[in-house]
């Protein structure tokens, strides 16, 4: 009863069998079988798609494997796509996605020599394996891990790949597994343990599919070295995986490359000269903004002569963004007494900056807030400046006409003027 053939033959992709159940799990068909190739969730590795179908009958008929899963009683479901018009008994045929299956080995297989090998050099085990959809990591018990070692680990590793070193399958009971000086024994297994045998180099207790010598894992590659709450994490990618993570690198490179019209050794040094420029443009808008508020603020100034009462400024800006309303909004009210600021900014959101010099009797904020509450916009700030928009920028000059007539039929009045 489902006899595991993945546990003899990782390069088994395609079997007979007996359908001998079909259940459902959350209304999700799934069949059992009395001997199966495809690998179930379990242990860090990725389960195994393909299709299943009745012998005899034809291609089209096969059904989907979207997901393999084991059960309590260790029985192994696979979960199909749509339930099947055959019954049990039935002899099938099984196919499995044999470029998932070997992306499944390359990066499992590679895990246990990289895992290996930071034991050899550091001594660091191995507490945790994922394997991602784009690459797998492990967690090793160390809180030191040197960007040196990394390199050091990921040589080793690829040294062993190059040896091409046999990987064998062999079933041993607990008793002698004690004694065969294994990397990792599995907690908790029932019967005979089967163990993954790296020739000379790495004998571990594991129930996933691997590569049948070192060389198929193809190449290890470290990605990314990440502090964890148990240790450190290493990112890293095996085989095909790796080749198109190299091209994609590769791609980005060049295509970042040509936009600085440099070669991709160069990168670094024109990102750096890059940002520089964009530190001094930034500094010298800075000043030009400043300058411009100065102006702009002499300008509307001059515009409105001193008068007995507020020097009421309206104004709507739709080429200057919010910063810089803020900024002539408080070289305006600071450096003048008497002024009141009513300034708006179409640029991007619509913005609204209200402000007075001190001394002015009106209240900014409470002003900003009631007015905006009315017209769908938020704001609000102290009594000497606030900030806020409309919800619609077409209303931004029609909010300002109403707050300045406000302002005005509130102004002191000299008698007869
Ligand atoms: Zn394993």
């Amino acid at each position: 009863m489902n006899e595991r053939l993945y546990y003899h033959d990782s390069f088994l992709y395609e079997f007979d069998a007996n359908l001998v159940e079909i259940t459902s799990v959350d209304t999700r068909p799934a069949l059992i079988l009395d001997r199966t190739a495809f690998y179930p969730t379990s242990g860090g590795q990725v389960v195994d798609t393909g299709w299943l179908g009745a012998a005899d009958r034809s291609e089209s008929e096969r059904l989907r494997v979207v997901e393999v899963a084991e059960d309590d009683d260790g029985r192994i479901l696979h979960f199909v796509a749509q339930r099947p018009a055959f019954g049990p008994g039935t002899p099938m045929l099984g196919l499995i996605d044999k470029e998932r299956r070997r992306d499944h080995m390359q990066q499992h297989s590679g895990q246990h020599v990289l895992s290996a090998a930071f034991v050899r050099l550091f001594d660091m085990p191995t507490v945790s394996f994922h394997m991602g959809g784009e690459s797998s990591s492990i967690d090793l018990d160390t809180k030191n891990l040197a960007p040196e070692q990394l390199r050091d680990a990921e040589t080793l590793a690829n040294d062993i790949v190059l040896e091409n070193r046999r990987v064998d399958i062999c079933f041993v009971t607990q008793e002698e597994a004690q004694t065969m000086g294994l990397r990792k024994i599995p907690s908790g297994k029932q019967g005979k343990l089967r163990l993954i045998d790296i020739h000379d180099f790495d004998l571990t207790g594991c129930g996933g599919t691997h590569v049948a010598s070192t060389g198929q894992i193809g190449c290890i590659l470290l990605r990314k070295l990440e502090k964890v709450r148990e240790g450190s994490r290493v990112e890293f990618v095996c085989g095909t995986r790796a080749l198109a993570m190299a091209r994609r690198d590769y791609a980005a490179l060049v295509e970042s490359a040509a936009l600085c019209s440099a070669q991709i050794w160069d990168l670094p040094q024109q990102v750096r000269r890059l940002q520089e420029d964009a530190r001094m443009s930034r500094k010298a808008n800075q000043l030009l903004v400043g300058e411009l508020a100065d102006l702009w603020g002499a300008r509307l100034l001059a515009e409105r002569p001193p008068q007995d009462g507020t020097i009421l400024i309206v104004r709507t800006f739709p080429d200057q963004d919010l910063g810089f309303i803020k900024l002539l909004a408080q070289r305006l009210t600071r450096q003048t007494p008497g002024v009141v600021a009513l300034l708006g900014s179409t640029r991007e959101a619509p913005s609204l900056v209200f402000a007075q010099s001190t001394g002015q009797p009106f209240d900014m904020g409470a002003l900003m807030k009631e007015v905006l509450s009315r017209w769908g916009g938020r704001g609000g700030g102290s009594k000497e400046m606030a900030q806020g928009g409309p919800a619609r920028i077409e209303d931004l000059e029609k909010v300002l006409l109403e707050v300045a007539a406000r302002l005005r039929d509130q102004q002191p009045r000299t008698p007869g003027g």
